[in-house]
């Protein structure tokens, strides 16, 4: 029964007509469309941890295997209170054209366990990390599936994950997961990859636009890792950000940080805890401009970064983005919303999508991969260069074809991915 109560978001159907509308415009066949708007293999799973009370508290956790045509699944593992089997089932599927348009080959997967890590000590998140492992041991692995570091896991958790998986399997594996401490068998330059990715992407669209970063205005939602390396070097590059938007765990609410004459990122650095919430009462006392979560979308800024969450840019929102923007860049997963992302092609900005803005992540991963199995490890310069090669050609590739066949550029980098991957599925004979 209809209930009168607008349907709530689902990431999973969004990825779905996402896929629908580029599976028509390329002509797939019914049996190529039915096997790549569903993931392959799904695992759902109990992960029972003993908490540091003595008593036994059961997680949920689930690893989906999208797609696997041109390589192993690789993608991170989140914790998240509000996870669900379909958020992990979007991201994959976002992960294998993620993968596809940035041309490395991998196929997609993600991971994810409902959980809030705030309210976990790190001996209870070792034991989920490694109790995580256990579930999934006979179905991941450095030729099967690879997961990642994703929102609220971190290099620690990774390698929790890694140890478990070796002592089960008796030898070293470090190319079973990515994003392991450096020395541990972690590559340079991984911790900055996704957020120098989003930079070297918003970079070649000034140029496309005629813009240079000195006069430009940045604005962001989100201060973990990909936000705070994107700020790092759009700051480098000469841009300025005024405004940053994070959750606040002390009152359970998300703000907007302002100062118009740029924040300072080493001072709230200084200020935010290990999973990128800005303590707001101390950014209070440094002067900043304490706003609602909503108001890094309506700066008189050119640049807009969202990277925390999906649909966060929704259709209730999306009018509040000011005039002056020119561009944005998707540091997360899925940030807007289909019926916003209508309109936000219909005002003419440029779109820089998710599977192209944030895929220095999973590539720096797959060098990382690379380094790990030949236990011969690159210099930050030569890893953060290759990076910049792989993602400039996906750029110049996406911008071609968008400017050649009038597309936006998330229908340019969806034909050139979900092609790369449906042909994948063609050649080996599955479809
Ligand atoms: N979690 C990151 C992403 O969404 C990186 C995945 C990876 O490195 O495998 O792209």
């Amino acid at each position: 029964m209809n209930s009168g109560r607008p349907k709530p978001y689902n990431s999973f159907e969004t990825a779905q007509e996402q896929f629908d509308a580029v599976a028509t415009r390329l002509g797939l066949d019914t049996g190529t469309r039915e096997l790549l708007r569903s993931p392959l293999r799904e695992y759902s799973f109990a992960i029972p941890v003993r908490m540091d009370d003595g008593s036994v508290r059961v997680f949920r956790g689930f690893r989906v295997q999208h797609n696997d045509a041109r390589g192993p699944c690789k993608g991170g593992i989140r914790f998240h209170p509000l996870e669900t089997l379909d958020t992990v089932r979007a991201l994959a599927m976002w992960m294998t054209w993620k993968c596809a348009v940035v041309d490395i080959p991998l196929g997609g997967g993600k991971g994810g366990i409902i959980c809030d890590p705030h309210n976990l000590s790190l001996a209870e998140q070792e034991r989920l990390c490694r109790g995580f492992v256990r579930q999934v041991v006979r179905n991941v692995g450095p030729t099967l599936d690879v997961p990642a570091p994703d929102v609220m896991t971190s290099g620690q958790h990774m390698l929790w994950m890694l140890d478990e998986f070796e002592a089960i399997r008796g030898e070293h594996l470090p190319g079973f997961i990515t994003g392991k401490p450096v020395g541990l068998g972690g590559s340079l330059g991984r911790t900055e990859a996704t957020g120098y990715g989003v930079v070297f992407t918003i970079r070649e669209t000034l140029r496309e636009l005629g813009l240079r970063a000195e006069d430009t205005r940045a604005s962001v939602q989100g201060f973990g890792n990909v936000a705070q390396y994107a700020i790092e070097l759009l700051m480098q590059l000469g841009g300025t950000v005024t405004c940053v938007s994070c959750w606040d765990q002390k009152d359970q609410v998300a703000y907007s940080y302002r100062r118009r004459s740029g924040v300072d990122l080493a001072e709230l650095r200084s200020i935010t805890d290990r999973f990128g919430g800005i303590d707001s009462k101390r950014a209070r006392e440094l002067g900043y401009e304490v706003l609602d979560g909503d108001a890094w979308l309506e700066q008189e800024v050119e640049i807009l970064i969202p990277a925390a969450l999906e649909n966060q840019i929704h259709i209730d929102n999306v009018d509040r983005i000011a005039p002056t923007v020119r561009l944005i860049a998707e540091g997360a997963n899925g940030p807007t919303g289909p019926r916003a992302d209508a309109v936000i092609r219909e005002r003419g900005i440029f779109m820089i999508p998710d599977l192209l803005a944030n895929s220095g992540g999973v590539t720096c991963s797959y060098f990382e991969q690379v380094q790990s199995n030949m236990n011969y490890y690159w210099s930050r310069d030569e890893v953060l260069g290759k990076l910049d090669l792989k993602m400039t050609s996906a750029f110049r590739a996406v911008a071609e074809l968008a400017q050649r066949e009038n597309l936006y550029m998330r229908d340019a980098a969806y034909v050139i991915a979900v092609t790369r991957v449906a042909q994948a599925s063609r050649d080996r004979g599955w479809v």
